[in-house]
């Protein structure tokens, strides 16, 4: 992979980030290959490299193989040298994460969300968790270098509140992010939870040095994020890669957006619930066990080869190949990438479809065929994925910080 960095003093901050996103991105890679993967001069590379060992970021690790000259010493990232807590709550689950240096899980736990919780419950409940994965893995507050939040969207990053999330009813204009780090004594960080899960593969999943890919981020809602030339695209007003409101159906129900024949209204965990009673509703029993299903039933159903509930989740899988095709052939990525709890059970399901599709209906698919992964972060791509975010905020080189110096 390579990625430019400049010679330009005052992009020295920027300069350090692509360093390091090398190093970390690599197992084990050594000055000169740094210096010509990102054109900086070798004399810039061990420049950074000095100060990143020095503030025990980087560590030299022995020499690799050389081809018959001088051996060469491997650089790696210190994986010990500082963490990140992750938090991602949607109505259905609370999850918490403590993550090394590398992305690399420590402890997980996860809860099911109290119903109807407001922001004070959340908060203490968050709280709790933070407390308790750290006593699991056993390390000190002071090594973790902040806790990112993963919510349902929208919200607005500057402000650091939730913007009327219509998967969170009640929670109007929230000061989460204040709220939380009053809570936990941390620096708090917050994104949209596709956003942060896509971030998430990026640092330590399927998007790995990936340069362009899209992530589909299957949760309460549909999300999206999207990474083009190594950047997590935004949009305008940060909403890009909302893939859960793309229309795939002209003749759709009306979703709560505003649009029509939504992606989301067709497959989320309500929805596939609406289509099972549809078809119990219309007589179509042959050979089901299902009785008044909910989603997590139809999903597990569907896995054992239950013929109705595979009907149903096929059925959603086709409206998300379509969806998929459509962001294919707008942003021409090499990888889509499938997560989140909402396909547990049924995930390679869903990937055959997608596949199916991307084998036989993008325009550019002779010249190349789009890979689908699972995330291999699994159900934990969005609570890994806020953990990233402190990482990412930390250590990732990002277009806008340059403009900015
Ligand atoms: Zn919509």
């Amino acid at each position: 992979m390579r990625r430019t960095g400049t010679n330009l003093p005052k992009v020295g901050q920027y300069n350090r980030a692509v360093v390091l996103d090398q190093i970390q991105l690599a197992d084990g890679i050594s000055r000169i290959e740094i210096a010509q993967l990102t054109g900086l001069t070798p004399q810039t590379v061990s420049g950074i490299v000095r100060r990143l060992i020095d503030e025990g970021i980087v560590r030299e690790d022995g020499a690799g193989a050389s081809n018959g000259g001088k051996p060469r010493t491997r650089l790696r990232v210190n994986a010990g040298a500082g963490l990140a807590i992750g938090v991602h709550f949607d109505p259905y689950e609370l999850s918490c994460v403590v993550v090394d240096l590398l992305g690399q899980p420590l402890v997980t736990v996860q809860r099911p969300t109290p119903a109807q919780a407001g922001p004070e419950e959340i908060t203490e409940a968050v709280a709790r968790l933070v407390d308790e994965v750290l006593t699991a893995a056993g390390v000190q507050r002071d090594q973790v270098l902040g806790l990112g939040l993963a919510t349902p969207g929208p919200i607005d990053q500057s402000l650091g509140i939730l913007v009327d999330p219509p998967q969170l009813p009640g929670w109007s204009r929230v000061p989460i992010k204040e709220m939380l780090a009053g809570a936990t004594g941390l620096p708090v960080t917050l994104d949209n939870d596709a956003t942060a899960a896509a971030i998430g593969e990026r640092w330590a999943g399927a998007g790995r040095g990936v340069a362009d890919f899209a992530y589909f981020f299957f949760g309460a809602g549909i999300g999206g994020g999207l990474i083009l030339g190594h950047q997590v695209y935004r949009g305008g007003s940060m909403n890009a890669a909302e893939f859960g409101h793309t229309s795939v159906r002209p003749d759709g129900p009306h979703c709560y957006c505003g649009n029509v024949g939504c992606l989301e209204s067709l497959i989320n965990p309500p929805a596939l619930e609406a289509e099972a009673r549809r078809r119990l509703a219309a007589g179509d029993h042959a050979g089901t066990t299902l009785v008044a299903p909910d989603h997590h039933a139809i999903r597990l159903a569907a896995a054992a080869g239950d013929p109705l509930a595979a009907a149903v989740i096929d059925e959603a899988a086709g409206w998300l190949a379509t969806a998929v095709v459509n962001v294919v052939n707008i942003v021409d990525v090499d990888l889509v990438v499938l997560g989140g709890h909402g396909i547990r059970h049924v995930e390679e399901r869903f990937r055959g479809a997608v596949q199916q599709a991307l084998a036989t209906r993008p325009l550019a698919r002779r010249i190349r065929t789009v890979q689908v992964e699972l995330s291999p972060l699994g159900p934990d791509a969005a609570v890994v994925g806020a953990a990233a975010l402190v990482l990412h905020m930390t250590y990732s080189p990002q277009v806008s910080e340059l403009l900015s110096l």
